[in-house]
């Protein structure tokens, strides 16, 4: 079973679901040739694929396209159902940084046959997590700069206000279709700048000087 830990309250959540929203950059919709939505694009990836900063990832051998997406992340603190936006801003509990790994060549395989691209994003060590924050302890989180790095050059960096849908709507919407609960984590999309990586390519990723998250392809 995996887990988070909220730092000031040195309390550990037993991760659920992680829900992730596609596309929520307008910059990075475009980069991959794909329109902005008008609503959330969400898929869901099982807490097995879950490392921790300091581990490595594995490039899977069936795959020649392993793509970086760097992300703030969400953690739930209470079970929220059909929630308005003020219930789903008080149903987030955490802030964390986090790498949604995604085989970009089976993606683009699996969305041109019209086929759920679930393997190209639920590998193991596909989802690369910070410790968290409390909310409440970051007035200004989309004020914050997010940043990924590869081997010391800058690859994505974004002010997080630039997401199209903002957490609060992201959660609101989410718990209109389904129960979220304490544990739940959600991606909210990544900025332009995704790109192939190699192994040996060592990867640091950051939310202003709140959180980072350091990893190596294996
Ligand atoms: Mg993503």
């Amino acid at each position: 079973m995996k887990s988070v830990i909220l730092r000031e309250k040195k309390e550990e959540y037993h991760v659920g679901k992680i829900l992730c929203v596609g596309r929520n950059y307008a910059e990075h919709a475009k980069e991959l040739g794909n329109d902005v939505p008008s609503f959330p694009i969400i898929f869901i990836k099982p807490a097995s694929c879950i490392i921790y900063s300091g581990e490595n990832v594995e490039y899977p051998p069936y795959s020649q396209e392993l793509h970086h997406e760097i992300e703030l992340v969400l953690l739930i603190g209470k079970t929220i159902r059909k929630g308005s936006i003020d219930e789903a801003e008080d149903a987030i509990i955490g802030y964390g940084v986090g790498l949604d790994m995604t085989l970009r060549d089976l993606q683009n395989e699996y969305r041109k046959e019209g086929n759920p691209w679930t393997l190209a994003k639920c590998f193991d060590t596909s989802a690369v997590l910070s410790d968290f924050v409390m909310k409440d302890s970051v007035p200004d989180i989309l004020e914050q700069e997010i940043t990924l790095s590869v081997n010391g050059q800058m690859r994505q960096q974004c002010l997080l206000n630039m997401m199209i849908f903002k957490p609060a709507e992201i959660v609101s919407y989410l718990s209109e279709r389904m129960t979220l609960e304490p544990g739940d984590l959600i991606f909210t999309g990544t900025p332009k700048g995704v790109s192939a990586l190699q192994r040996g390519d060592e990867l640091q990723g950051k939310i202003g000087s709140l959180l980072s998250l350091n990893t190596t392809v294996a």
